[in-house]
């Protein structure tokens, strides 16, 4: 698993104590901390951070994103942005998601790009299995 830099943004390796960018030191930082980072870091200007922070924040399941990630799908709907940073914020949605994101996801997933689409249909099933166990 990667991780972001929360100063310089660079990705890192995890078992890396500094980063090799910036030289910051990684134990300065708690959970709560870089969970803020990572969530601002989906609105970050350069898409390569944004794509990373959307797809860590799905691989460490930060449920706190959800509200972002549905905000910046909804910009990213309008502008017709990225595919790619549309796809993988979707895929963070299935892993984090609750019922605000499957209604989302419902109502929006024929307006995503072609490669978004399937994505969307397993994000679906992925949410709706844990909103039925909950
Ligand atoms: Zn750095």
């Amino acid at each position: 698993m990667r991780y972001i830099c929360p100063k310089c943004f660079k990705v890192a390796d995890v078992g890396e104590k500094f980063c090799s960018n910036c030289g910051y030191d990684f134990e300065h930082i708690s959970n709560e901390k870089y969970t803020e980072k990572l969530i601002k870091a989906l609105r970050h200007p350069d898409y390569n951070v944004a794509y990373m922070a959307a797809k860590i924040i799905g691989e460490l399941k930060i449920k706190r994103a959800e509200k972002s990630l549905i905000e910046q799908l909804c910009k990213n709907l309008l502008n017709k942005k990225d595919p790619y940073l549309e796809q993988v914020m979707v895929f963070a949605l299935g892993e984090i998601g609750g019922k605000e994101a499957y209604k989302f996801l419902l109502e929006n997933k024929d307006k995503f790009s072609v490669i978004t689409k399937t994505t969307a249909e397993i994000s679906l099933e992925k949410i709706k299995g844990r909103i039925y166990i909950s």
